[in-house]
This record gives structure tokens, C-alpha cells and sequence, in this order.
């Protein structure tokens, strides 16, 4: 199914509720678009070694939130090399940034694999001054309203800074709320599964991979996530707590917020692609 206008599509929820998987099957359905995942790039970058995966990886480990600066500057660079957004300025950097596809995950479903580079961009990245919006010097970047420049973040912006911000960059029009009840969502994180390479998910009792323990595309190992333990989840899920409410506020002021609920993301997927298509489907 072809896009009638650019999605810019946000998925706001608690941790664990379903957003990598909503955002999987969107991909699958609507191949005008992808999707960047917050945690998965993060990850991507622990798992390299890259300074900035050294720099979060206590943080991530801890069920903390990474700082909005470092945030900000990773998905401005990742949404500056897929070109979704350009500068306002033929000349304009976006938030200065000298490296490329430094934080891009290795592959991803929607194919648009990136290129962990040196280590000495890494360092330029983390290092270069942010800019007093964060942005860039000439203004306002340009927006790329052609459908094929559609996307999908899943897990940023995760607090009203980070939304502030991103607003500055690239006008978001649909921020789509996932709810789950926590019970339903602590029992799923125990039997949760990923493929590290891709970010593709699996759960043992309602989405088991055709081989266990192997992801279905490439039959590589499936792992656990660092932070999928109870204790853990229940940092993360209070930092959702703190942080969400101004995060939905800001969108519900403008307009685009959309919330569905569901036991399970079997049960929220159908609403949400009905949705979609009204909103952006010829
Ligand atoms: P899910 O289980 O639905 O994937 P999650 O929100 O727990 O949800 P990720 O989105 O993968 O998991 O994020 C993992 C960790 O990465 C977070 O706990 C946090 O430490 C960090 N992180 C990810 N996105 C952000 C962000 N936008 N701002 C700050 N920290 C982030
Ligand atoms: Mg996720």
C-alpha cells in the first residue's frame, strides 16, 4: 500500500509494551516506510564498543535514561543521513556533525544498514559543542514531504525536552500511544527474545522464533537484553512513569496524539494499521 503523505510517526509506551513489534509489522505492511529505534542504536553502540556505547552503557544497564543532549545528537545524525530532514542552509550542518553513520544499526528491517566508522569521529561526535537549540546555524531545516522520506521513531523522543527539541528539527504528525497494563507487560519481558543485529523481537509464549533460539531471517543466535530482569524493569518503568505524562501533554497539544490500548500487541496491531491507512493511505 502506497502513502498518500509523508508519515512522521512517533511511538510513545512503556518500556516493553510493544513498540519495536508494532513497529516491525508497520515496516512489514508499509515498505515506503522505516524506522529508527532508539535502544536498538544504543545497543548497536555498547555492543561496538563506540565511546558513546561506553559512555551509556552503565545508564542503560541501570534502567536510567541516556542524557537529551547525547539523544538529540544521535537521531538528528541518523535522521540527517536518511535524508528525512535536510539543512535549512546548503551549507548547514546539522548539529555539526562530522561523522557518518556512526550510529546506524548494522542492518535493520527496513535494509538501510549503516556504517559504524572510526573511532575518531565517534570522539568528534561526542565532543562537538551542542548548539544553543541543537540544531543548526541557518534555521529551521527543511522538511522532506515526499512519502518515501516517512518514518517511524520508536523510543524518542522519550521526555518533553528531547519532543522540544525534535520539534526544532522535523515536525512530527502522528504520536501514537501504546498501552498495555504493566502486569500483562513484566510477565512478556521474561520470555522476551531478540536478534541483536536487526532488533527484531520474539517471545516465547505468544511470538516464538520458528527455531528456538534462532532469528527467523538470518537463523543467527537470539539473545536476552541486559536490562530485561525485573528489577531492572521496574527503573525503567518508573522512569516512564516521570517522564511520559509531559511527553503525552506535548502532543496532545498539538493535535496528533493517538492512544490504543491492548492486552497484547496481536490485539493493538489491527487498531493501529486501521489508523495508519485512514491517516495516510490513498
Ligand atoms: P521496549 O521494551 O518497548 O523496546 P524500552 O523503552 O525499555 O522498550 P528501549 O527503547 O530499547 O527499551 O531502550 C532501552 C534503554 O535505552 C532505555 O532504558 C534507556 O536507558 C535508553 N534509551 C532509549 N531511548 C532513549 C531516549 N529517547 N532517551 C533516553 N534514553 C533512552
Ligand atoms: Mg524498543
Amino acid at each position: 500500500m502506497r502513502l498518500r503523505r509523508a508519515a512522521r510517526v512517533i511511538l510513545i509506551g512503556a518500556p516493553g509494551v510493544g513498540k519495536g513489534t508494532q513497529s516491525e509489522r508497520l515496516l512489514r505492511r508499509f515498505p515506503q516506510l522505516s524506522a529508527i529505534s532508539s535502544g536498538d542504536l544504543l545497543r548497536h553502540n555498547v555492543k561496538h564498543r563506540t565511546p558513546l556505547g561506553i559512555k551509556v552503557e552503565s545508564t542503560i544497564k541501570a534502567g536510567g535514561l541516556v542524557p537529551d543532549d547525547l539523544m538529540l545528537r544521535l537521531i538528528s545524525n541518523e535522521l540527517h543521513q536518511r535524508g528525512w530532514i535536510f539543512p535549512a542552509h546548503p551549507e548547514g550542518h546539522v548539529m555539526t556533525l562530522a561523522s557518518s553513520g556512526i550510529c546506524a544499526a548494522e542492518t535493520d528491517s527496513s535494509g538501510n544498514g549503516g556504517n559504524p566508522s572510526s573511532d575518531v569521529e565517534t570522539a568528534a561526535f561526542l565532543s562537538s559543542p551542542t548548539h544553543a537549540h541543537g540544531i543548526n546555524a541557518f534555521g529551521p531545516p527543511r522538511v522532506n514531504e515526499d512519502p518515501s522520506a516517512s518514518f517511524l521513531l520508536d523510543g524518542f523522543p522519550r521526555t518533553a525536552t528531547q519532543a522540544d527539541r525534535l520539534d526544532e528539527i522535523v515536525p512530527i504528525n502522528w504520536a501514537v500511544w501504546l498501552k498495555t497494563p504493566l502486569e500483562v507487560i513484566m510477565e512478556r519481558i521474561n520470555g522476551r527474545w531478540v536478534h541483536e543485529p536487526s532488533g527484531r523481537v520474539y517471545n516465547t509464549t505468544f511470538n516464538p522464533p520458528r527455531v528456538p533460539g534462532r532469528d527467523d531471517v538470518t537463523g543467527e543466535p537470539l539473545v536476552r537484553r541486559a536490562d530485561d530482569n525485573e528489577e531492572v524493569y521496574r527503573k525503567r518503568w518508573e522512569r516512564f512513569l516521570e517522564t511520559s505524562e509531559p511527553l503525552l501533554e506535548h502532543y496532545a497539544r498539538k493535535g496528533v496524539l493517538w492512544e490504543v490500548e491492548g492486552m497484547s500487541s496481536d490485539e493493538i496491531t489491527p487498531k493501529l494499521m486501521r489508523e495508519f491507512e485512514r491517516k495516510f493511505i490513498e
